[in-house]
């Protein structure tokens, strides 16, 4: 029975910017709480971003709560090491009790608690945050074909650097921020192919990821005051023009063209019956929420995703989804956005302890 377990005010599952931002508040609200995270390091998804990997903001647009993130040293844009720098410090700093790596299997309920399996062990907590990200889910659109494709095929999630592609033909299907900054890469030492479902949106050269958040906070506002905006959506997926992507509009490789319709054994093939042999594929499509350990809760939607008030799990109140995307909160899978939802699910988590 869970009487054996040490019962805990909260569990946060998962130590990237969302469960980081949540144990910020919880701790000033004198909770008791633990984050549990599958990394050997601090760090969350950006301990996979590829090497050239920078943010699209400067640094003191990408903050989290209470400790801004130091200026860059290298650029404008702070580098993939300074966030992964700013990340450790910071859970330092804050003395966050992290332990890691600890995989989350599944959450049960027992009576009033819910035990958090785990391949080190269970444990027990009254209330519940889920801050499990998308990264560990990359999502692959279904291609007739696929199978039978003979070259390689890899997901951005675990794309590193252009070295394995020199000379090669590569396919880049996607036309979000991951798939153009990709292809800038890839294309210096490949001949490239950029597979987009429509026309690619580009924000204009002077404007960066701030107008996403600011877009996001309008939206919010407007939410909260019961009015509709006429605020274009501006998920991740309008593509910020980052230096090495304006560098390969320069060379007029930034050309998208529309999904061929099946794979060949040495390339793809549109339904007009043009072919195009390549090596390699890269998937810049996309990721699903990380939500596989909720399952059996039994709150995880046939599309995915968990029905949330706010970040508040609706079948199961005592659940808080913190990151993921604008389903949980405007912008909450950016650095800055996430601390307003991690701000509101920790007040209502000390509100529900409280009875
Ligand atoms: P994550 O960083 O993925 O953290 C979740 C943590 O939980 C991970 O450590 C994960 O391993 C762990 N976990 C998952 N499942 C379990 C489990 N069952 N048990 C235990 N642990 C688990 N945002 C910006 O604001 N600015 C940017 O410039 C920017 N650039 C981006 C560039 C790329 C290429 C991508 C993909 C995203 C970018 N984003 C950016 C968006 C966002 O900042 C990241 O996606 C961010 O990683 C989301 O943080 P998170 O904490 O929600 O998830």
């Amino acid at each position: 029975s869970s009487s054996t377990y040490p019962v805990l005010d909260v569990v946060v599952i998962g130590a990237g910017q969302a469960g980081l931002a949540t144990a910020y508040f919880l701790r000033r609200s004198n909770l008791a709480f633990v984050l549990l995270d599958d990394q050997p390091g601090p760090g969350g998804a950006w301990l996979h971003g590829w090497k050239s990997l920078r943010l699209f903001s400067p640094a003191n647009w990408s903050s989290l709560p209470g400790w801004p993130m130091p200026a860059s040293q290298s650029g404008v844009y702070p580098s993939r090491d300074e966030v992964l720098d700013y990340f450790r410090r910071y859970e330092e700093r804050y003395q966050f009790p992290v332990d890691r790596p600890v995989r989350v299997q599944h959450v049960t309920r027992e009576g009033e608690h819910f035990l958090i399996h785990t391949d080190r062990g269970v444990w027990a907590s009254r209330a519940l945050v889920s801050a499990t990200g998308n990264w560990s889910n990359p999502y692959i659109p279904c291609f007739p074909g696929a199978d039978h494709f003979k070259g390689s095929q890899q997901h951005s999630a675990f794309y590193e650097d252009a070295q394995p592609y020199r000379n090669q033909r590569v396919a880049i299907v996607g036309g979000g921020n991951s798939g153009a900054q990709i292809l800038a890469e890839v294309s210096k030492v490949a001949q490239t192919v950029w597979i987009t479902v429509e026309h690619p949106t580009f924000l204009p050269d002077d404007v960066d990821g701030r107008v996403l958040f600011e877009r996001a906070t309008q939206r919010w506002l407007a939410q909260k005051e019961g009015r509709t905006v006429d605020i274009p959506a501006g998920g991740l997926g309008e593509i910020v023009m980052v230096p090495p992507v304006r560098e390969a509009r320069e060379r007029g490789v930034l050309v998208a063209e529309r999904p061929f319709a099946r794979f060949t054994e040495t390339g793809i093939e549109w339904d007009d019956g043009r072919h195009k042999p390549v090596d390699a594929v890269i998937w810049c499509t996309g990721f699903r929420p990380a939500l596989q350990h909720l399952v059996s809760l039994k709150i995880v939607e046939p599309d995915g995703k968990v029905q949330v008030n706010d970040s508040q799990s609706v079948k199961e109140s005592g659940v808080w989804l913190v990151g993921y995307g604008d389903w949980t909160g405007p912008a909450s899978a950016t650095l800055v956005g996430v601390m307003r939802a991690a701000r509101g699910a920790a007040n209502q988590i000390a509100r529900y302890l409280a009875g």
